[in-house]
């Protein structure tokens, strides 16, 4: 179960475990999945069987729910905890984009039973590529470094791998970079949260558009800043983005929804029309920590 309004990836490490992403709609106030929709979908979807929650429709065994803290602001996770917990389902935290973003004080991706950050170059901060993995859970933590190390048998001579493994680990190159980031981190997260109040103010006023807030339970990082238009002028969203772009404004739409990618048309999701509405409403603004000084 996984928010189909999120970057590509999210589906992508579905697919790669041979597991079929089931699409769940968000809410749009945090942009995440909505977990009130997702426990009334999954009381009609769900039957439990010795503990596990299996598709009526499918009879396939549902494995977990995944959620998104899009573009930086946390999802309202005591919720999410308390359905997945109704289902016995472990929460895994996309928290890529959501570093330095907080949930009532606890830092995101921290909240379920693994969560994991990116360091791309648009992230946050950036090891030029790759990302961090993290968990409370030993045996787990000792199974993603073992498969992400080719699943290499540890010995002081003999060359044997146990599982098909991956080779995941940070180059130390990029991990020093990485340091070297983590530096500069408090201050980026300043600026971003400067940039918002910035934006906020400046759109106050503007009727018909409001600016992507964070909620009173949550501290945003504010990584992609987002104004989302309402109903009645989502027609006027691409003359905006053209006109912002002829005067240099390089503001961009929202992704499309993963389930209407080609690789992912086939697999199932519930009514998903908070994520269309959205998605066609979203426009991401300008967000660099370069704009303030
Ligand atoms: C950036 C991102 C990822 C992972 O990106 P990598 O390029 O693999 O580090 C995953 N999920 C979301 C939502 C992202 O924004």
């Amino acid at each position: 179960m996984l928010p189909s309004f999120s970057f590509v990836a999210t589906a992508n490490a579905v697919r790669y475990c041979g597991a079929s992403p089931h699409f769940i709609d968000i809410d749009e106030c945090s942009l995440g999945i909505d977990p009130h929709k997702l426990d009334a979908y999954l009381s009609g979807l769900v039957q439990m069987q010795n503990g596990t929650a299996v598709n009526i429709k499918t009879k396939k065994q549902i494995r977990a729910i995944v959620v998104m803290h899009t573009y930086g602001q946390p999802v309202d996770m005591q919720k999410v905890v308390e359905v997945a917990t109704k289902y016995r389902l472990p929460v895994i935290e996309d928290a890529a984009e959501a570093l330095g973003a907080f949930y009532r004080g606890q830092h995101v991706g921290t909240l379920g039973k693994i969560g994991i950050f990116s360091f791309n170059g648009n992230k946050t901060i950036t090891t030029g590529g790759g990302g961090a993995v993290v968990t409370n859970d030993e045996a787990l933590f000792m199974r993603v470094k073992h498969i992400g190390s080719t699943a290499k048998v540890s010995h002081p001579f003999e060359l044997s791998h146990d599982a098909v493994g991956y080779n995941y680990r940070m180059p130390n190159v990029n991990a020093a970079i990485g340091l070297g980031q983590i530096e500069n981190l408090m201050l980026k997260l300043s600026k971003k949260r400067k940039l918002a109040e910035l934006y906020l103010n400046a759109f106050s006023k503007l009727k018909g558009v409001r600016i992507f807030e964070e909620r009173a339970y949550a501290k945003s990082n504010y990584w992609l800043q987002a104004m989302i238009l309402n109903k009645e002028n989502l027609l006027a969203r691409d003359e905006i983005l053209i006109k912002c772009h002829q005067q240099g404004l390089l503001v961009r739409p929202a992704w499309t929804p993963i389930h209407q990618l080609k690789p992912f048309k086939q697999f199932p999701r519930m009514d998903l029309d908070v994520t269309n509405l959205c998605a066609k409403a979203l426009i991401n603004l300008p967000s660099s920590p370069s704009l303030v000084n």
